[in-house]
């Protein structure tokens, strides 16, 4: 009796493992093709003629990144739960992108980034919501995916190659407010809580930027109101 109890114990381990198995494989194979999709999308739509390769890596990190000798854009796992739309993923892929156009560019322009790495992560912020908006992707997004991803250590320090956190998020909006109003006028994202935190918590570093931003931009009229 023992033995068969044991035998029956051992099948339904084994075929829980298999089941459990298939089921991450099938997760992770879905998460690449979306990360694909989503990527591919984006050089589409912004005629991008450079050969860039976009992964799906099952590591703990809430990161994503783009490798200046291969080109490779790899989004890790950890970061996926905090998507909760394809726009959310579409900011992060944009934003590497962006980074990848300047490793295209060349070996001095790897040089002059190494060198002032804040002033390429702000381009490539605000490259990267021209691309989402080129793609069919509301801008508005990367700042709900940023509000949820930056570390507490970043928001009101600076760490590693990065701008601090509370002035990226504050610089996209009035980015996006100077060149593509349209998309704040009736935003999808009003009622989200993420966003509704941002605007709680960056009021003055926004007006700081508004002011800066006002004679750097005009607004492009044919954006359709969301
Ligand atoms: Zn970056």
């Amino acid at each position: 009796m023992k033995r068969i109890v044991l035998c029956v114990l051992m099948l339904f381990l084994t075929v829980n493992s298999c089941l459990a198995d298939e089921l991450r494989l099938d997760l992770e194979s879905k998460y690449q093709k979306k990360v694909m999709q989503v990527g591919f999308r984006i050089l589409n739509a912004n005629g991008i003629d450079k050969r860039m390769i976009f992964s799906y890596e099952p590591d703990k990190r809430v990161n994503a990144v783009s490798y200046s000798t291969t080109k490779n854009i790899v989004v890790f796992k950890g970061i996926v739960p905090y998507f909760d739309s394809d726009d959310e993923l579409a900011a992060v892929l944009s934003h590497e992108i962006a980074h990848g156009l300047d490793f295209h560019a060349g070996f001095w322009r790897r040089i002059a980034m190494a060198f002032s790495s804040i002033k390429y992560e702000e381009k490539a912020d605000k490259k990267a919501v021209d691309m989402m908006v080129n793609a069919g992707y509301n801008p508005v997004a990367m700042i709900v995916a940023l509000n949820k991803i930056l570390p507490e250590e970043n928001w009101f320090e600076r760490s590693g190659s990065h701008p601090v956190g509370s002035d990226r998020l504050a610089y996209i909006y009035e980015y996006i407010y100077a060149k593509y109003p349209a998309y704040l006028v009736d935003n999808e994202y009003r009622t989200n809580l993420y966003y509704q935190n941002f605007l709680l918590t960056s009021q003055k570093d926004r007006e700081l930027i508004r002011k800066k931003y006002a004679q750097q931009y005009t607004p492009v009229s044919n954006v359709q109101s969301k």
